[in-house]
């Protein structure tokens, strides 16, 4: 079994549904009482939430590159970045390391051909719905991302930093979020991306009307297959 690394804190909230679902997919499939062989490091969120609002993405590459420098040092033979989002600086991450980063959106991508789809609708931050990093690369897959409006992205967005990576779920931002679903739905949308790491923590893929594909489980998924392999 291979080292999993993780960099996580971001947030903290959903860094908890990887180590959870790393070590019940390994005993799944490993049986006794087998668990995941894990190094994490978990950042201060709000260290990097402030580099994100600066637009300092150099800065936030830096910072996980060390990050993940630091988990190699320790002996992680593969990496995954707990976080949609900060995939923006994933070239800086690779750049640092000679262990291989899971990249989410090819985990993402890969899950959605799997299932004949070529059209999804994706949520999550601002910066990933509306910034070329994560839709370019699903497109360099074949699949065409369509995202919720620029009011809807703006408050899509909001609910994240300031509810779920605090560990606030109400009912209201549930309903929001499954409104967004609809209206990607009506758009033509076959299935829809939790394209952040925190939405899988309010909404179940039984409450939504399209096919799911958690980002967080998934990568997770992956992380396992990989180190079992
Ligand atoms: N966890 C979130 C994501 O998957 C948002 C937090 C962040 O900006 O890293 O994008």
């Amino acid at each position: 079994m291979k080292t999993i690394g993780i960099i996580g804190g971001m947030s903290p909230e959903s860094t908890v549904t990887y180590y959870q679902t790393i070590n019940r997919e390994t005993n799944r499939c490993l049986g006794g009482n087998a668990s995941a062989d894990i190094l994490m490091h978990s950042v201060n969120f709000e260290t990097v939430a402030a580099l994100q609002r600066a637009g300092d993405w150099a800065g936030a590459g830096a910072l996980l590159a060390e990050s993940a420098r630091r988990l190699e040092r320790m002996g992680a033979q593969v990496l995954v970045l707990a976080t949609n989002t900060m995939h923006k600086v994933a070239p800086a991450i690779e750049a640092a390391v000679s262990v291989p980063l899971l990249h989410v959106v090819d985990v993402t991508a890969d899950a959605v051909k799997k299932q004949g789809l070529h059209t999804v609708g994706l949520l999550g931050t601002q910066f990933t719905m509306s910034d070329g990093f994560y839709t370019e690369r699903m497109n360099r897959a074949g699949i065409a991302v369509t995202v919720p409006s620029e009011n809807r992205q703006a408050e899509i967005h909001r609910i994240i930093f300031e509810e779920l990576c605090r560990n606030r779920f109400t009912d209201a931002a549930k309903q929001y979020y499954l409104n967004a679903v609809n209206e990607l739905a009506e758009a033509g949308a076959q299935g829809v991306i939790f394209g952040c790491t925190e939405i899988g923590l309010l909404l179940k893929p039984e409450d939504c009307p399209l096919p799911v594909f958690d980002s967080a489980q998934l990568h997770a998924l992956a992380a396992v297959e990989f180190a079992l392999s």
